[in-house]
């Protein structure tokens, strides 16, 4: 059975630890899953490169991408534009394999109204001294950008019961076998399953008395 892969929403604070998740998850499961790369207006940080953490565009292509329909979504983030390129995540969904979008909150919802079969997660820490915490160890923050992003979480958390799990990301091992594990679920909704479902149907119909 060739199945269309699940599209999942990643969102969570920032220091939550998303990305090392993401990054475990596809170092261990490689051949099912596939992380979106989006684009932004922002410019790189150090140590960024273009096609790999982001595609860095000016403001007009990234409008001239809105206008021609290329971006599945897209949002404005401190002042920058960030969206996800449609044709990738078709491609791969399409060849079955999972797809993980890493974005905000605004466009998590906005995926999940366009396609509501999507999974949305939101990942935390155990507790906010510990966001506190993580956030201040990177070490690379001045301590106006740190109680910037304590005030984007308290935003954020309001939007937390919208989303369809949520992941504590107290010890990796776990949960990141947690978020394969609600990936690999997801995959046999019955929702997600129509066109075996017919198949089954129309094969068992010759048993009809
Ligand atoms: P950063 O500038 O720190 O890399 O990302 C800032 C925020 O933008 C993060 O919350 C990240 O998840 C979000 N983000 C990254 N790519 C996208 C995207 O394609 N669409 C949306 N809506 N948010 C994104």
């Amino acid at each position: 059975m060739n199945q269309r892969g699940i599209l999942t929403v990643i969102s969570g604070f920032s220091g939550a630890g998303k990305g090392t998740l993401i990054r475990e998850l596809l170092a261990r499961y490689p051949e099912r899953y596939a992380l979106s790369v989006s684009a932004t207006t922002r410019s790189p940080r150090p140590g960024e490169e273009n096609g790999r953490e982001y595609f860095f565009v000016t403001k007009e292509e990234f409008e001239k991408r809105i206008r021609e329909g290329g971006l599945i979504e897209y949002a404005q983030y401190v002042e920058n534009y960030y969206g996800t390129p449609k044709a990738y995540v078709d491609a791969q969904l399409e060849a079955g394999k999972n797809v993980i979008l890493e974005i905000e909150v605004q466009g998590a919802l906005k995926v999940k109204e366009k396609f509501p079969d999507t999974l949305l997660l939101f990942v935390t820490p155990p507790d906010a001294a510990e966001l506190e915490s993580r956030l201040r160890g990177r070490g690379t923050e001045s301590e106006e950008v740190i109680q910037n992003r304590l005030r984007q979480a308290s935003w954020e958390a309001s939007f937390m019961s919208r989303y369809d799990y949520i992941l504590v990301n107290d010890k990796l091992e776990i949960c990141v076998e947690e978020l394969h594990a609600l990936i690999a679920s997801q995959k046999l909704r019955m929702s997600a399953n129509s066109s075996f479902i017919t198949q089954m149907k129309t094969e068992l119909e010759k048993y009809q008395g």
